[in-house]
């Protein structure tokens, strides 16, 4: 759904596209063999050819290249056999070539798309203009010292894979699942971390207005923005900023502006550059990247299930919501420790599958308890103290009857402290559900011995009634009572 902002001459729809730059998981750089582990001290990983010495030659790194194309690939995008390297040139401190390398006219990826899982069940499709490779430049530092500016080269020459998407981005909400879904497919991939934080993915945040219905209008790009929340943010301001403007009788102007989140704005930084600005020309040091089309079948047999194909079998093989099949994908390893969940188990219940646990119980149990816990620990589902067996053991002495919904609570707290397994907590404990008829008959007995008036109501045909007298055993027997043989005795003995 469109975000529509509301100004003086009508409405405005917003028009955003975003340049993802995302660091490629590789051991070395995209053109020397410098390391590119983060958290070095400064300067550490700095080879001559990063530093750019006169007379270095850069040599390609083809697991770099590897990985975009697999990148392309599982962005559902067209992988162009012949790609061009290109040195966009520009001066700044922290690009001792004076020119970064980079792929322009001919981009190793062409089109593709990313599908958006939005609110509500809804989704969107935004299409990839194309990704390529290029370098990353150094870090300027601007707060070692009170007069000077150091520069720290570790990231110069690291791999970045910039993905361009079309226009096609209407609204924050938009812009963030983009975001994410890029994010979550590159982290499939296992070509890029995707870690925000420490810089691996940030975006450059196009954004323009227009009356609905209009030709499009001047945009201005925001840069090096690093979260998602930040993108979204960006999009806000910068949109009203825009209205502002038009409104006023003003025009917006094509240039690079900084978000300022403290001030929650927008800044001027530089007036755009246009591409012919940055002289780009093919870098005589590399020749054109020629790939033979059975190396993009080989690479192509490599990709794992992704994202979107898992949603689907986890529909169509376990029976889950589009919602909750959405927040298992979401992360790789919480869909794996789900599928591991399911795995197993005795499932007696009509129409499940042997071999296969109850998918509603494991989708509740790991995405409201587990899930719950690990965020309340701060901790991940790598370092998780349950095991995805052991939570399956679990879910087994729920199914068979050996324990209460009530009790499975208790022990997977347990579990969670302890990482001790369900049935030596169940166990050790007595916590054993009571199914025997006799035992059961006696505390719902004494319950209406002890509590007459309530027993008339229940007589009398109050129902909710029935639901304080089973209350009532269950606390006498610790929990341990099965519910569905308490409410039957009880309304066998009350109601007849
Ligand atoms: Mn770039």
């Amino acid at each position: 759904m469109s975000y529509i902002l509301q100004g003086e001459t009508g409405e405005w729809e917003v028009v955003v596209g975003l340049e993802v730059h995302a660091q490629v998981i590789s051991n070395a750089k995209l053109f020397s063999g410098s390391s590119t582990e983060f958290g070095a001290e400064p300067n550490h990983q700095v080879s001559l050819v990063d530093a750019a010495m006169p007379g270095m030659l850069p040599v390609i790194n083809e697991h770099c290249v590897e990985q975009a194309v697999k990148t392309g690939l599982g962005l559902k995008a067209k992988i162009n056999l012949h790609s061009v390297f290109e040195r966009k040139n520009y001066f700044y401190a922290d690009l001792p070539q004076g020119y970064q390398i980079s792929q322009f006219l001919y981009p190793i990826v062409g089109e593709g798309k990313v599908v958006l899982d939005l609110e509500g069940g809804k989704s969107a499709e935004i299409g990839i203009e194309r990704l390529h490779m290029e370098q990353d430049a150094g870090k300027s530092m601007h707060d070692q010292d009170p007069r000077r500016t150091f520069i720290d080269l570790n990231r110069s020459g690291v791999c970045l894979m910039e993905i361009v998407s079309k226009p096609d981005i209407r609204s924050p909400e938009e812009a963030g699942a983009y975001v994410r879904k890029i994010r979550t497919i590159l982290r499939y991939l296992e070509t890029c971390d995707g870690n925000m934080e420490q810089g691996s993915m940030r975006a450059d945040v196009n954004v323009s207005v227009r009356h609905p219905g209009e030709e499009m209008r001047t945009r201005a790009e925001v840069k090096n923005v690093n979260s998602v929340r930040f993108i979204m943010q960006v999009i806000e301001v910068e949109a009203a900023r825009q209205v502002d403007v038009w409104e006023s009788g003003g025009e917006v102007v094509q240039e690079t502006r900084l978000f300022d989140p403290n001030r929650n704005e927008t800044r001027s930084m530089r007036a755009k550059e246009f591409a012919h600005d940055y002289r780009y020309f093919p870098d005589p040091d590399l020749l054109p990247l020629d790939l033979a089309p059975e190396y993009v079948d080989t690479i192509a047999a490599t990709l794992p299930e992704l994202p979107d194909e898992k949603k689907e079998r986890f529909i169509s093989e376990f029976g889950l919501g589009p919602y909750d099949a959405g927040v298992l994908v979401g992360e790789k390893r919480n869909a794996e420790y789900f599928e591991r969940v399911m795995q197993g188990g005795p499932t007696d219940k009509p129409g499940g599958k042997k071999g296969q646990r109850d998918a509603k119980a494991a989708v509740n149990w790991v995405t409201t308890n587990l899930f719950g816990a690990l965020n309340a620990a701060g901790k991940d589902i790598a370092d998780s103290p349950i095991s995805a067996d052991q939570l399956g053991e679990l879910l087994d002495l729920m199914a068979d009857d050996t324990i209460s919904g009530r009790i499975a609570k208790d022990v997977f707290d347990v579990m969670f402290e302890t990482g001790r397994n369900a049935g030596d907590i169940v166990e050790e404990k007595g916590l054993k559900q009571i199914t025997d008829t006799g035992a059961i008959e006696a505390a719902v007995d004494e319950a209406i011995a002890g509590n007459p008036e309530q027993a008339d109501e229940v007589r009398g045909g109050n129902d909710k009634a029935i639901g304080w007298f089973v209350g009532q055993v269950m606390k006498a027997t610790g929990g341990k009572a099965n519910p569905q043989m308490v409410n039957q005795l009880l309304r066998k003995k009350l109601m007849g």
